[in-house]
C-alpha cells in the first residue's frame, strides 16, 4: 500500500504525520515553527520535519509517493503558491517549488480547514457520503466543502469559508472586518463570551458554582451545558441561545448545498448529543427546505478524527486533486 505524508502548518507548531493511502494515521512527528526567518527557511523546515519523521519511522525516502501541506490560509492550490496567511508573515511564496529543491517528490497543498474536511470525507465521518461539509468550532469556525472526493474552494481558493456568513447584519465585529460573521456568535469563543455574559446577568446561577474559586476560577465552552443537564434555568437558556446561532448556520449550509452529511469537530462537537446534537438537527429539521417533500435530508453527525483530521487530509490532498483532474481536466 501506497504511502504518503501530511504536514499540518498550526500557528505556532507544526505536525506531520505518516499516513497510509486509506487515511490511517502510522506515525506523528511536531516541531514548533520556531522564530519567522524566511520562506526558504520554513520549506526547509517543512522537509526536514518530514524526513525526521520517516526515519524515526525507519522507512525510506523512494517509499513516500506524494506530501501534502495544510496551511492556515489562502493558497493557490494548482499553482503550489501560498497567497496569504493571517499569522505567519507569507505573501506570493511559492512553497511547493522551494520545498522541491530539497526534495523531489509530488507536493500538494491546501488550506487547513479545508484539509480536515477531506481527511473527515475519506477516512472519519464522510466515509461513504458523496458530498461532506465539516463544521469546526474553535477559536473561530473553521468549514471545509468536499463533493465527489474533492476539495470544492471556489475558482480562486478563497472559498467554504462558512465562518464568515453573516447570520447578524449589523452585528459584532469579527477579524476579517466584516460585522455579523457566524463565528462569532456559534465558534467556542462566542459560547465561552455568551456564557459569561448569561452568568453577569444572572448571580445565582449553578454556573458560577461548577466554575471552581479563587485562582481555578474557569468559565469553558461545557459551563453552560454542565449546569443546564443539572436543571439551571440561565444555563439552559445560554444553551438554546447558542444553538439557535450554531442551527442557523448550519441551516444555511444545508438550504443553499444540500450536502449528504455535515460533520461538527472541535471542543464544542464533545457534548453529549441530547444537549449539542440533537436540539441542533431539530432546529435545523424545521426549516430545512427539503422538509417539503424530499424523501432524503442532510445528516448532522459528529467529526470523528479530532485534531487528526488535517494531518490526514494533508496527506491525502492527492486525492483530491486527482479526482478534480478527472472532472475537470485540470488540476
Ligand atoms: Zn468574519
Amino acid at each position: 500500500m501506497s504511502t504518503y505524508i501530511g504536514i499540518d502548518v498550526g500557528g505556532t507548531n507544526l505536525k506531520a504525520g505518516l499516513v497510509s493511502e486509506d487515511g490511517a494515521l502510522l506515525a506523528t512527528k511536531k516541531m514548533p515553527l520556531g522564530v519567522w526567518e524566511s520562506a526558504e527557511v520554513f520549506a526547509k523546515t517543512l522537509v526536514r520535519l518530514a524526513r525526521e519523521l520517516l526515519a524515526e519511522y525507519g522507512m525510506s525516502e523512494d517509499s513516500i509517493e506524494a506530501i501534502g501541506v495544510g496551511i492556515p490560509g489562502l493558497v493557490d492550490s494548482a499553482k503550489g503558491i501560498i497567497n496569504y496567511t493571517p499569522n505567519i508573515p507569507m505573501r506570493e511564496v511559492p512553497i511547493t517549488a522551494l520545498m522541491q529543491r530539497e526534495w523531489d517528490i509530488p507536493i500538494y497543498l491546501g488550506n487547513d480547514a479545508n484539509c480536515a474536511a477531506l481527511g473527515e470525507y475519506y477516512a472519519g465521518a464522510g466515509r461513504g457520503a458523496r458530498s461532506l461539509i465539516v463544521v469546526t468550532l474553535g477559536t473561530g469556525i473553521g468549514s471545509g466543502i468536499v463533493v465527489g472526493g474533492a476539495i470544492h474552494e471556489g475558482f480562486n481558493g478563497a472559498g467554504g469559508e462558512a465562518g464568515h456568513m453573516a447570520i447578524v447584519l449589523g452585528g459584532e465585529l469579527c477579524n476579517c472586518g466584516r460585522r455579523g460573521c457566524w463565528e462569532r456568535y456559534a465558534s467556542a469563543t462566542a459560547l465561552v463570551r455568551l456564557t459569561k455574559r448569561v452568568m453577569d446577568e444572572n448571580p445565582q446561577s449553578l454556573m458560577w458554582k461548577l466554575c471552581g474559586e479563587g485562582e481555578k476560577f474557569h468559565v469553558s465552552g461545557k459551563t453552560a451545558f454542565a449546569a443546564a443537564r443539572k436543571g439551571d434555568a440561565a444555563a439552559q437558556a445560554a444553551c438554546d441561545e447558542y444553538l439557535d446561532y450554531l442551527a442557523a448556520g448550519v441551516a444555511n449550509l444545508v438550504n443553499i448545498l444540500q450536502p449528504e452529511m455535515i460533520a461538527i469537530g472541535g471542543g464544542v462537537s464533545n457534548e453529549e448529543d441530547a444537549s449539542l446534537l440533537l436540539p441542533l438537527r431539530e432546529r435545523v429539521a424545521e426549516v430545512d427546505m427539503a422538509r417539503n417533500g424530499a424523501k432524503e435530508r442532510t445528516r448532522i453527525v459528529k467529526a470523528q478524527l479530532g485534531n487528526d483530521a488535517g494531518i490526514i487530509g494533508a496527506a491525502l490532498l492527492y486525492r483530491s486533486a486527482k479526482m478534480k483532474e478527472e472532472r475537470d481536466g485540470v488540476v
